[in-house]
C-alpha cells in the first residue's frame, strides 16, 4: 500500500496504541547511544528553532525529547501519558498543539498510517519526506529520495495540481521482522 497525504489535511484524534512487537534496532540499526540521539535532536531543534525566530518553549522540546524516546513513531497519547508521568497535568489540546508546532517545523514527521510522530534526524533542510513503515513491529525509517518526490510533484503538476507537501508512507516489513520469520 502507498498512500500519499498532506500533513495538515485530517484532523488530529486520539492516536491508537502501536501494535507491539519484539525489541530490535530502530532504522539507525544496532546498539547505539541513543541519548546522544535525543541530545542531538534538542540541540539542533533549539538552534533551528533559535534561526527562525521560533518558539522553542520548555513544553515543546520536552515534547519533542518525547518523541525521540525512541526511533519507533510515537501516538500523541502516549506522549500525554508520560507527561503525566513528570507529574505535570498537561490538556491534550496542549500536546496536540506542541506536535503541530514541531511537524510545523519540520523537527517531527507525522506518520498518517499508524496516527503517530516520529523525530526527523535531518530537520534543516526542508524535505518532502518518505516512509518505510512496518507493519509488524512500527518502525518508520525516513528515506529522503528527491527523485521519489520530484515525481509525485510533476505527476501532480501534470495534472494541473500544484503539489505543496507530500509525505509517502510506504507500508511493510522492515529487515529485523523479516529475518524473524
Ligand atoms: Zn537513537
Ligand atoms: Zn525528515
Ligand atoms: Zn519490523
Amino acid at each position: 500500500m502507498m498512500s500519499v497525504a498532506t500533513q495538515s489535511s485530517s484532523p488530529h484524534v486520539h492516536a491508537a496504541p502501536l501494535k507491539g512487537g519484539h525489541d530490535h534496532p530502530g532504522p539507525q540499526g544496532g546498539a547505539h547511544d541513543h541519548k546522544a540521539c535525543v541530545g542531538d535532536a534538542l540541540t539542533r531543534a533549539h538552534s533551528l528553532c533559535e534561526a527562525r525566530g521560533a518558539r522553542l518553549t520548555t513544553l515543546r522540546a520536552r515534547v519533542l525529547e518525547l518523541v525521540w524516546s525512541s526511533h519507533k513513531p510515537r501516538g500523541a497519547y502516549a506522549i500525554l501519558e508520560e507527561m503525566a508521568v513528570d507529574g505535570k497535568r498537561v490538556a491534550p489540546l496542549t500536546v496536540y498543539r506542541a506536535l503541530d508546532f514541531l511537524v510545523e517545523q519540520g523537527l517531527v514527521h507525522r506518520i498518517e498510517s499508524l496516527n503517530a510522530y516520529v523525530g526527523c534526524p535531518e530537520p534543516g533542510q526542508s524535505h518532502a519526506g518518505q516512509f518505510l513503515v512496518c507493519e509488524r513491529c512500527g518502525d518508520a525509517a525516513e528515506l529522503n529520495d528527491a527523485a521519489v518526490a520530484n515525481a509525485i510533484t510533476a505527476g501532480a503538476a501534470a495534472r494541473g495540481f500544484r503539489a505543496l507537501r507530500q509525505t509517502v508512507e510506504v507500508l511493510g516489513l522492515c529487515p529485523a521482522c523479516q529475518a524473524a520469520g
